[in-house]
Order: C-alpha cells, then structure tokens, then sequence
C-alpha cells in the first residue's frame, strides 16, 4: 500500500464517520463490509473511537461464504433465520445504531446459485430484518452506503487492465473521486454539494406535481406522486435530529411515488446487479401501479423472483432525479453497483417507499403509509432508466405541465 493512498484512505475513513454517519459522543456504530476490506474498516473503527463512540460493531461478510452458504446449506437454514440474529438486529435498532453498509462485492457473486434459494434466503432475511429496515427507512437512526474497491468488482469494472492491481487502483481512484476525496476540503466539499442538492429538493416540494411524466426510447410513464410528498437529497437527519448522509455518493433528489398511480412502460437503461446477478434489459408494463408485464434480456428468472417477493416488489417505492451530466454518467463508467449507477441516472425502485417521503411519514403508521399511497415490501431495489434522451414534464393538480428535464437535464 502506497503512503499516498493511505492518506487518501483515512480521509476517506474521516469522511465515512464525520459526514457518511456524523459520530457524536455516545453512539453505537455498526459497520459492515467484506473481509478484504479489514484496512478501510479499521481506520473507521479507528476514527470512530475518536470522534467519542460508545461502541463499534463490525459485522463481517465474504463473498465465497455467502455463495457456499447460499449453494449448499440445509433449505431449512435458508428459510429460518434464528432468533438471535433478529435479537442483534433489534438490539442495535434499540440502541439507535448508526449502520456504515461498506459495498465491495463482486457484482456477479452468486451466478450460478439456484435463483429460488436466493429468493428464499432474501425474503427470509428481509423479514427477519424488518424492524432494522423500517428504523433505517424512516431516518429513525443514521446510516450510509460508501463503496470500497473489491478486487473482482474491479474486474469486472476495468476488464482491459491488465493487472489486479491496476484494477483496483482504477477503482479506488474512482471511488475517491466520486466522493470528494481528491479534493482539498472533502468534509466542506459534501457541505456545499449537500446545499446544492437541497435547493433542487425545495424547488420541486414547492411545485407539488401530482404526477412526473417519462419519455425517452422504449420509456413512456405516467408516475403519480402522492399528496404532501417530499423530495430530499442524501443529507438527512434522524429522529435525535443529527444530520447524516444515507449515501455517497450521491446525485440525486427523491421522494416516494404514489404505489397505486403508474401507469405505462418503462426500459431500464444501465445493468442492474441484484441477488449476485447482473440483469440487461429490462422492460415494465405498469397499470394502476403494478408491475402487469415484464421481461429483461438477461436476468429474466431473478427478475420474476423478485418481482414475486411481494405483493409490494410489484410496484414502486422510489423516484429519483439525477441529471445525464452527473460526474459519475460522464465518467462513462458502468459501476456494476447500484450506488454509483443510480447516481448516474434517473431511477425507480421497486419494493417499499421511505416514510419520510411523506409530510409526517415518520410518525405514520404502516396502515397510514399505505393510505397516503406509500408502497410497503420486504424488499427495495432501484433499476436506472435514464439517458440523455430523457424528458420529464411535472403534471400540476389543474392539468398543466411543466418541463423539469429536457434531454436527460435539469429542465
Ligand atoms: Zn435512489
Ligand atoms: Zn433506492
């Protein structure tokens, strides 16, 4: 390791705990990541320390495990999670954890492995991890999303270099670019790119379309946006009111649609890697808010497999706007990884919608959310959709529409 790229790396490590999660004196902080990432891990653990957490808890993975776990366990294992993971999970939504998720993975890790015992496995989980989601998806605690530079996921990225190591220095290089890190201040840095993604969110909560309509090659959808949504950036407080930032990086603003009003067909437009898989070529047919149609070039028995995890992975959770000349679109990199990838792009998720996308959200009950239209699901995965020949027109309440992107731009 070059003394260069650890000092990139603890910055990075100080930006994950200072911005990713803000520690303050007293919190509990979970991380979790990939064995090969142990480095990054413990210069967060380090800082975290530092800045006065109580405690850190990291929670190890390992692609070759999981696919062996996944390839070969009892059935019976894959569809009962034991109490006691379900127990550490509540006891760190008790203590009001702030989860650091550390995504390195390989994007096609589990291909090979039989789809229904990844499904199986993923509702099993999702369910046994219920109380976790809904206190993240409500912003009650503080989390982020930071990626680091796995070796087959830089494969996969940069498959004409030709040396492991320059993959994945290309990738990190990436990765600190992306997140500021190659900049002098990257902690002001986040600050100012946090304001500016704010004024955009106020701009549309000002406006309060009743539906966004796409059209774009293969995309032509109407999707309903439910009374009193709220369009926010990745810079979020939660409930003991500490600011965090849920992902970096970030481009987008979001809010929740209405899960009963889309209507139409929409084409994804960048791969998706989900279950360990990479899916091409999606296509979805919506009426009154469900997913009534789909196919996807490659991927298409995942695809079905998710769709199927519930009645709510059938319809959408998440709108998101990020314009074509992102950082991350221009580098013209495909990231293989949701968290760059839907920073390059409009997208959509399927499965369930945060509550605080609603005025109120937070305090709402799971009866009163799927009232106010917000989709409730054991699962969310986004899938991008945008280009540069994307336009987007706001419906407003009287009928008039309004254009709020113009070839895959800010309008
Ligand atoms: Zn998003
Ligand atoms: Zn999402």
């Amino acid at each position: 390791m070059s003394s260069e790229f650890q000092t990139e790396l603890k910055k990075y490590a100080q930006l994950i705990t200072e911005v990713g999660v803000n520690v303050e004196k007293g919190h509990t902080i979970v991380v979790q990541a990939s064995v090969d990432q142990a480095p990054l891990v413990r210069l967060i653990t380090e800082h975290a320390y530092k800045l006065g957490a109580a405690e850190v808890i990291v929670q190890w993975n390992d692609d070759f495990i999981q696919k062996e776990f996944l390839a070969n366990a009892d059935d019976d294992r894959l569809e009962n999670i034991p109490q006691y993971v379900v127990d550490r999970s509540d006891d760190w939504v008790a203590k009001g954890a702030s989860r650091i998720s550390i995504v390195s993975a390989n994007p096609d890790s589990l291909a090979g492995v039989d789809a229904d015992r990844v499904a199986t496995y993923q509702a099993a989980a999702g369910k046994a991890m219920a109380n976790l989601r809904k206190a993240t998806q409500a912003n009650k605690v503080s989390w982020t999303v930071v990626a680091a530079a796995g070796k087959e996921w830089a494969a996969k990225v940069f498959p004409d270099l030709s040396s492991s190591k320059e993959q994945v220095e290309a990738l990190w290089s990436e990765i600190f670019k992306t997140t500021r890190i190659d900049q002098a201040n990257p902690v002001q840095a986040w600050k100012d790119h946090d304001a500016k993604l704010a004024s955009k969110a106020a701009e549309l909560n000002k406006e309060q379309f009743t539906a966004l309509h796409y059209t774009a090659p293969g995309t032509d959808l109407i999707v309903g946006l439910p009374k009193n949504h709220l369009w926010e950036g990745a810079g979020s407080f939660n409930a003991r009111g500490e600011k965090f930032m849920a992902n970096m990086p970030t481009e987008e603003v979001f809010t929740a649609p209405d899960a009963n009003r889309v209507d139409g067909v929409v084409s994804s437009t960048k791969p998706l890697s989900y279950a360990g898989t990479t899916l091409l070529g999606m296509k979805f047919t919506f009426k009154d808010g469900k997913v009534v149609d789909f196919s996807a070039e490659q991927g298409q028995e995942v695809l079905a497999k998710l769709l199927a995890i519930d009645e709510g992975a059938k319809h959408l959770g998440e709108v998101a706007l990020v314009p074509d000349p992102s950082p991350i679109s221009q580098s013209g990199i495909t990231f293989y990884n949701t968290l760059f990838d839907e920073n390059a792009s409009n997208h959509l998720a399927l499965g369930s919608a945060y509550a605080f996308s609603i005025e109120g959200g937070t305090e709402m009950s799971e009866e009163e959310l799927i009232a106010a239209g917000l989709n409730r699901s054991h699962t969310h995965v986004d899938f991008m959709i945008g280009s540069s020949q994307m336009n987007i027109d706001g419906i407003k309440a009287d009928g008039t529409r309004v254009p709020v992107f113009r070839n895959g731009d800010w309008a």
